[in-house]
């Protein structure tokens, strides 16, 4: 950490500063400027505590932290790109992935009519999802207990591979023998006792970021999943709450670039919950992929405009060939870029 002083700081301020500094564990160095006096404190910022409470003496101006909140994602833990595979899909490292599947599992029917179509598009990894976390408890909450039965079923005759949300432990355990991969939803981005609890679950985990969070907490709650034995985890952005109404959440591209840069886990994009409408969807995709993305998440449905959740931005699954079709330069393009990066 860094602590900056105040101009008019006295040589008895600064002297209270590294005593302060000493007793919590860190070595100071005194750094004089022109105008300001700067203490560094040597010390892992991780292991110590936290010396941001000095931002209270009345001599400190601030105090900057030099470290992350987090060690096991980053990439200078572990340079080269992980890959997590899931149901025999490689997810990361130039393979590039395209999930799909409905909001949420409605009926045997739809979600079975749904799965044969995606899986008839070439897709291998479908959103099976019978918890849904919904704003107004008045609206369609998921098919729960049925939905894991009709899960099952679906499973057994198709042998997909799912990625299911979960919202607490109890879901974790009822989809443990049929769900591939785990989601923690934008809602429960933070929500660290459910990280701990899926950690201990040693499945893939795909973590949204929270709609309101920064690169570094979605990274700290990846952490989270590390630090707690999880070494399967992606990393999904899904677009963050703004004041324009224009699209349901603004695609954070920057974000996906940054969380590239700085972990080694694969990185996807939700363009379905960023865009709110169809037509959106494919030019976010697009360009999600154009910004380094290792794949998608979409949401496919039969009958898209009777769904029960999210009827406006999902794409019809009988027609989900040819959106692929309209993707498969971008899919290629950064498949290629890809397997050039790591030459
Ligand atoms: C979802 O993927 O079903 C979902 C609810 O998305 P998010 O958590 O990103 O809102
Ligand atoms: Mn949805």
């Amino acid at each position: 950490m860094i602590i900056v002083l105040k101009p008019q700081s006295t040589d008895a301020d600064v002297q209270a500063v590294c005593d302060l500094v000493s007793s919590l564990r860190y070595q100071p160095r005194i750094i004089r400027g022109v105008e300001h006096t700067v203490v560094a404190c040597i010390g892992d910022e991780l292991g110590n505590r936290s010396l941001e409470a000095l931002r209270n003496l009345p001599a400190v101006d601030t105090v900057i932290p030099i470290q992350h909140r987090y060690k096991l994602v980053s990439r200078e833990y572990h340079p080269a790109d992980s890959v997590v595979t899931v149901g025999g899909v490689r997810i990361g490292n130039g393979e590039i992935v395209v999930i799909a599947g409905p909001c949420a599992i409605e009926s045997a029917d739809q979600f079975r009519t749904a799965v044969r179509h995606l899986m008839a598009a070439g897709v291998r990894l479908i959103r099976g999802m019978p918890f849904k976390p919904r704003t107004s408890p008045y609206d369609f909450q998921g098919l729960r207990d049925e939905g894991v039965r009709i899960l099952r079923d679906v499973k057994a005759e198709t042998g997909a591979a799912f990625v299911s949300e979960v919202m607490g432990p109890a879901h974790v355990e009822a989809l443990a023998d049929v769900t591939d991969m785990y989601q923690i939803g934008a809602r429960n981005a933070q929500n660290y006792d459910l990280l701990e609890n899926v950690a201990a679950a040693r499945k893939p985990v795909l973590l949204k970021r929270g709609m309101a969070s920064t690169v570094e907490e979605w990274l700290a709650a990846a952490e989270y999943l590390l630090v707690n034995g999880c070494t399967q985890v992606v990393l999904c952005e899904r677009g963050l709450r703004s004041f324009d109404r224009s699209v349901r959440n603004v695609l954070d591209l920057g974000g996906v670039a940054v969380a590239k840069a700085e972990s080694h886990l694969p990185v996807l994009v939700d363009p379905s919950h960023a865009a709110g409408k169809r037509a959106l969807v494919l030019p976010l995709a697009c360009a999600a992929l154009g910004a380094g993305a290792d794949g998608l998440i979409v949401e496919a449905h039969p009958d898209p405009v009777n769904a029960f959740s999210d009827a406006a931005q999902q794409i019809d699954s009988a027609r989900f060939g040819e959106f692929l079709a309209e993707l498969r330069p971008w899919l290629e393009l950064a498949a290629a870029r890809k397997k050039a990066q790591a030459k």
